[in-house]
């Protein structure tokens, strides 16, 4: 696995070989022609061709590569159909922000569902449906790495921002409660932006959400 954090707001990509030359990316960031090079670096040095692009969620920061990874390698992104909003939002929330996005390409056919397992050469990954940061929010549980590709709703010492559309504070609070904190402590969980973490740190002490049910944005 790689991550690198791009675009102007710090996203972290994803990068997950299959095991067979291909790599998986997920919510791929890039927005430079530098980031672009980093990527081609990569691909290169490790001889990796990408497979599918698998998104979280469809914030803007989250989508800005797909117009790229559509160009170049004819890949479509693959989403919960929950956050087909959120995608057809996207050009409209750059224009807001300032921020110029390539055209997004038309949406894989296929849907990603909550508790399947998609299957790219030997990478396994388990969706779990999350909502609360975005309607069709999902993560991806790789159980033979004891990690989770999280997106925006847990971090390091923080959770996702429920204050855009489609946020919900209370789902979000029982998407990290049911799904995140029911996974095994010793999982690392690389969130969407800043460091990984783990669950068994986060269940801890994690200001907003929390096993002893302290968090600011829990009932107790
Ligand atoms: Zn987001
Ligand atoms: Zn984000």
């Amino acid at each position: 696995m790689i991550v690198q954090a791009f675009n102007a707001f710090s996203e972290n990509t994803v990068l997950l070989p299959d095991g067979g030359g291909g790599v998986v990316v997920i919510d791929p960031g890039f927005s430079t022609v530098q980031e672009w090079n980093w990527f081609d670096d990569v691909l290169s040095s490790q001889g990796w061709e990408p497979r599918a692009v698998l998104l979280t969620h469809a914030h803007l920061d989250h989508v800005m590569g797909c117009h790229g990874m559509h160009r170049r390698f004819g890949l479509k992104p693959m989403l919960h159909a929950l956050d087909e909003p959120t995608y057809a939002m996207a050009p409209r929330a750059a224009e807001l922000y300032g921020i110029s996005l390539d055209p997004l390409p038309e949406l894989h056919g296929r849907r990603l569902e909550a508790d399947e397992t998609v299957e790219f050469g030997s990478l396994r990954l388990t969706v779990r449906f999350t909502p609360g940061h975005a309607p069709g929010h999902v993560v991806f549980v790789d159980n033979q790495a004891d990690r989770v590709i999280g997106g925006d709703v847990l971090f390091q010492g923080s959770i996702g921002r429920t204050d855009l559309p489609g946020g919900d504070a209370s789902a979000l609070a029982r998407s990290i409660e049911d799904v995140l904190y029911g996974l095994p402590d010793h999982f690392e969980v690389v969130p969407g932006h800043g460091p990984s973490t783990t669950i068994g740190a986060e269940r801890t002490s994690n200001p907003y959400v929390n096993a002893e049910g302290t968090g600011m944005l829990q009932q107790g």
